[in-house]
């Protein structure tokens, strides 16, 4: 995908994974039955389950504002309340979509450092009030990898699951980069999930390697009762499933995704290491996953944009936010270095 200019807007800009094109047209080989019947979506659940060390249940939508709505309806009734931090994706980039979802379950907003739920701050919002005329809190939705690019640690996890436990709330992770924090912590799938209490899982394919889709994981069977008709209701149900589907074995098969996710880390960790040696240029935040947050003199910035150059900085709060993917190279990585080192002189 060469050296174009728009490649750090975001992870997905990036094209599809070979291994998943090559699952699609596999998949494409004959007729089939519809709305998830089929083998191949069979093959995939049964794969999840191996992976995830667990008899799982998983549903899969077109992209994360649906699976994270969609997760978050079914933990909730209308009155209750989901605590998420204030730069996360479900308050700041899904238009409303969970309270939409919920038919009105509201979103408590909590700080925490690096774009991570602070426990303590949790708890605080949880034991606020306990009145009828607060909504009352029912789930604590977390992102790993977060949208500043950082990664909660088992001990944190473990925190925030114990005063989850504490005042008996459900937990929902927003994995559209999961396998980012899977490999930057080098755990295994359960040991991040369910091991972990989480009760449901919203898997990236998408930033990842596939066209479109992600996934739903319900580690609690009882929880995922009805989501299907959730997701038929909400449009979410493809007919042509298995084209949905199929291209998670490409992803999921001989750790691609793994692979993938460790890659787009090393090349952010590069751009980091080489941003870190240019005077002016300021790194936000810690280089976990494939996220690089920089500040950068204001003629910086504009010289880049002028040059064509494409990142976003309205994510989290504010500073070029440069994201890597499965195809960054080192050498795009280099090109944009030196023109940051031009637009500096
Ligand atoms: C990209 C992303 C999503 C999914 O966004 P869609 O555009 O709806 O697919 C969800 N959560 C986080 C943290 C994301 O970065």
């Amino acid at each position: 995908m060469g050296l174009n200019k728009i490649q750090f807007a975001s992870d997905n800009y990036s094209g599809i994974c070979p291994q998943a094109v090559q699952s699609m047209i596999e998949a494409n080989r004959d007729f089939s039955l519809a709305y998830g019947e089929d083998s191949y979506t069979q093959k995939v659940c049964d794969l999840f389950r191996k992976i995830f060390e667990t008899d799982c249940e998983i549903f899969f939508v077109f992209n994360g504002t649906a699976a994270n709505a969609l997760a978050l309806a079914s933990l909730c009734q209308s009155y209750h309340s989901i605590i998420c931090h204030e730069t996360a994706h479900i308050e700041t980039n899904e238009c409303g979509a969970p309270e939409f979802a919920s038919n009105g379950s509201k979103i408590l907003l909590a700080k925490g450092q690096n774009g991570k739920l602070d426990a303590g701050e949790v708890e605080k919002i949880i034991t606020r009030r306990s009145d009828i005329h607060y909504p009352k809190p029912k789930v604590i939705s977390l992102t790993q990898a977060t949208e500043l690019g950082t990664v909660y640690t088992p001990g944190e996890l473990q925190a925030i699951r114990d005063v989850a436990c504490k005042y008996d709330l459900k937990l929902h992770m927003d994995g559209a980069r999961f396998a980012n924090a899977l490999v930057f912590l080098n755990l295994t799938p359960a040991e991040l999930t369910w091991k972990a209490g989480i009760d449901v899982l919203c898997l990236g394919g998408v930033k990842n390697g596939l066209a479109v889709g992600e996934a739903v994981v319900f580690f609690n069977k009882d929880q995922a009762r009805d989501f299907a008709y959730r997701c038929k209701q909400a449009g979410q149900l493809a007919s042509k499933m298995r084209y949905l589907s199929t291209p998670w074995l490409g992803l999921l098969g001989h750790d691609v995704w793994k692979k993938n996710a460790a890659h787009a880390n090393k090349m952010a960790r590069y751009l980091k290491t080489e941003l870190d040696k240019i005077n002016g240029v300021k790194i936000k935040f810690p280089v976990e996953a494939n996220a690089v947050f920089a500040d950068m003199p204001d003629s910086v910035v504009s010289g880049l944009r002028a040059a064509g150059w494409r990142f976003y900085n309205f994510i989290g709060v504010g500073g070029a936010r440069l994201m890597c993917s499965w195809a960054t190279t080192k050498q795009s990585i280099d090109f944009f270095l030196k023109d940051v080192k031009k637009h500096l002189d």
